[in-house]
């Protein structure tokens, strides 16, 4: 059995390597999917949303109004640092399938409940595009 819950955040980057406009500074009103899987517990459940929101909302908090950046890209470092704004240093280009898998990691090292089989996310950068990716545990 599946459960889902959606979140959204606001949150910049760019694509130092891309060939069209997503070289430029910008952001975008990010929505995921969590979708979590196993088999149900002695309340029928297979995890309660209040719990889904304590394991993924700290990670949306600390993303909300910060700017994801590479952590080779030092001028924009530099620059967020010196104007004292909120930013989150990662280790790969930002687009949506890395950050897909960035959530994927990050759920699956906090303290899920014991029937909790498997982890879906789906990220929207806009309303039409989107990836996806899952984890067995
Ligand atoms: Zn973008």
């Amino acid at each position: 059995m599946k459960i889902a819950k959606e979140f959204k955040w606001e949150m910049g980057h760019r694509l130092p390597f891309h060939k069209g406009k997503c070289k430029n500074i910008h952001g975008h009103t990010y929505k995921i999917m969590i979708e979590f899987e196993g088999d149900l517990n002695e309340n029928g459940m297979v995890m309660d949303y209040y719990d889904v929101k304590d394991v993924v909302g700290p990670i949306i908090d600390e993303l909300d109004h910060s700017f994801m950046v590479k952590s080779d890209d030092a001028d924009i470092i530099d620059f967020l640092e010196k104007i004292n704004s909120k930013h989150t240093i990662v280790e790969f280009q930002t687009t949506a399938e890395n950050i897909c898998r960035y959530f994927l990691k990050k759920i699956s090292e906090a303290d899920l409940p014991k029937n909790i089989t498997g982890i879906k996310a789906k990220v929207f950068e806009t309303e039409n595009t989107y990836a996806e990716d899952s984890l067995q545990l």
